[in-house]
């Protein structure tokens, strides 16, 4: 028999996380509910029906008879109805503030504008090919709140600044902003409000790694703090970055200590190695064995649509990063890439636009005037994104993600790229990035 507990519990929003929380809640014995505007939300079949469930519409009454608010990643706290319960003095959490109060396993929490995936999935590989047994998730793949069934000795979890902006005292074992470039502005406000969400990580910290390249990723935290620093330059002893040779070798370091060639690595690009190093400083926080951390990015091949490799024709090589979804990441596309080709006379032919979530496109004007021979612009936002850009290369507009494809075909010759890397979201054509991803590589198997 299910223990009854304390006040009700009200799940604000469903979705994928939405429903773990109702689960888990319920499962623990909580008395629970969830409200959606949505009248028939995602997820809506996967929860017990012992729940009370309003939707359609956010409830307020339900809101405000809860003793605790569980927002979902995807809903707004400035939303008037949230709004409504924080001034009646209801706390409102995410279901990361569940995860930290159910459990106190050692919690490795990452986030970052760009590549949280990656260096989660690749942390989460490491982990366990370590011999940890380690259960991945949180923005990623499985609801935080689901991983808790495994068990696990170590929970590694990538965050976004949504889930962040809701979440106190995380306690981790360890903890890292990746890199902060403009995102999300639509909702945080402004750079100030994205960075002050996503340092909420470092609450209660027992260790912490951080971007030497990117000064807006180094916490405020006491000195007596243990930090560890990833960076592309010549790491500081005990540090970890990158030594070069005269002969143009790469090697990934830790002080001067010559740990893998950058040659070694399938994934590409210079944002891929500070990936690794990020990855690496990650593990040795934790303990884990560092051969057992190289052999593991021996073999790690990197995630779909992340300047992924689509194919090869008449000597262009067509690449899918749909989940460009940010300046930060596109940048790093075209200059990895398009460095590369450069030696060779090659240019990119680059494919922008979707929703622009309030960033200033003008940052994109240094790399698109020394890497790109066109860019076609597409969705709702292109028309803001083509008067930012102009003058840089020649600008074409696309109604479809198939028209754009196309003409990037006819503007690329043998040497050249063609890549999808929108630096926006997708939702305005597509249902997320996956489809837009999927799509692109479709219509590059329909060329001839
Ligand atoms: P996230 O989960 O933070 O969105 P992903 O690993 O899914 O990160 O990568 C998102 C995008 O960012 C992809 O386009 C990828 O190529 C790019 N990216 C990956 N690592 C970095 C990095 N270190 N700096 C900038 N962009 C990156």
């Amino acid at each position: 028999m299910l223990i009854q507990r304390g006040g009700l519990k009200v799940v604000a929003g469903l979705g994928i996380s939405g429903v773990a929380a109702v689960n888990f809640l319920h499962e623990q014995g909580y008395r629970v509910a969830v409200t959606d505007s949505r009248a028939n939300p995602p997820g809506h079949d996967q929860i017990s029906t012992e729940v009370q469930s309003s939707f359609g519409a956010l409830d307020q009454e339900l809101l405000l008879a809860a003793e605790e608010i569980i927002i979902s990643p995807g809903l707004d706290p400035k939303l008037p109805e949230i709004q409504a319960a924080i001034a009646k003095g209801i706390p409102v959490v995410s279901e990361i503030q569940i995860l930290r109060r159910a459990t106190d396993k050692p919690i490795v929490a990452i986030t970052g504008s760009n590549a949280k995936s990656t260096v989660t999935t690749l942390f989460g590989l490491m982990a366990a090919d370590a011999g940890k047994k380690v259960a991945v998730g949180g923005n990623l793949g499985r609801p935080a709140l689901d991983l808790i069934k495994d068990d696990p000795e170590l929970y590694v979890l990538e965050l976004s600044s949504f889930q962040l902006e809701t979440t106190s005292n995380l306690n981790a074992e360890v903890a890292v902003v990746l890199n902060m470039s403009e995102d999300h502005l639509d909702r945080h406000g402004d750079m100030m409000g994205y960075h002050t969400a996503k340092h909420r990580i470092f609450q209660g910290v027992k260790k912490v790694v951080h971007n030497r390249d990117d000064s807006l990723t180094r916490p405020l935290v006491p000195d007596s703090t243990p930090m560890q620093s990833f960076g592309l330059n010549a790491p500081d002893l005990n540090q970890y970055g990158v030594l070069r040779e005269d002969d143009g070798t790469m090697w990934l370091a830790r002080g001067r200590e010559r740990l893998i060639q950058s040659s070694e690595l399938y994934i590409q690009g210079m944002h891929n190695i500070a990936n690794a190093l990020a990855c690496l400083a990650l593990g040795e926080a934790i303990g884990l064995a560092r051969e057992s951390m190289l052999a593991t990015l021996r073999t790690f091949k990197g995630l779909e649509h992340r300047c992924e490799f689509v194919k090869e024709l008449h000597g262009v090589r067509y690449y899918n990063d749909s989940k460009g979804t940010n300046i930060g990441a596109t940048l790093a596309a075209l200059d990895g890439l398009g460095a590369a080709i450069q030696a060779k006379g090659g240019k990119v032919a680059i494919i922008l636009g979707g929703q622009g979530k309030g960033q200033d496109f003008t940052a994109l004007r240094e790399a698109l005037t020394k890497y790109a021979k066109v860019a076609v612009l597409i969705g709702e936002d292109r028309t803001m994104i083509e008067n930012a850009i102009q003058g840089t290369t020649a600008l074409l507009h696309a109604q479809t993600l198939e028209q754009a494809v196309q003409l990037c075909q006819q503007h690329t010759q043998a040497n050249d790229v063609v890549l999808l890397s929108p630096a926006c979201a997708s939702f305005d054509m597509f249902k997320g990035y996956s489809q837009r991803g999927q799509q692109f590589v479709a219509c590059v198997n329909a060329l001839h």
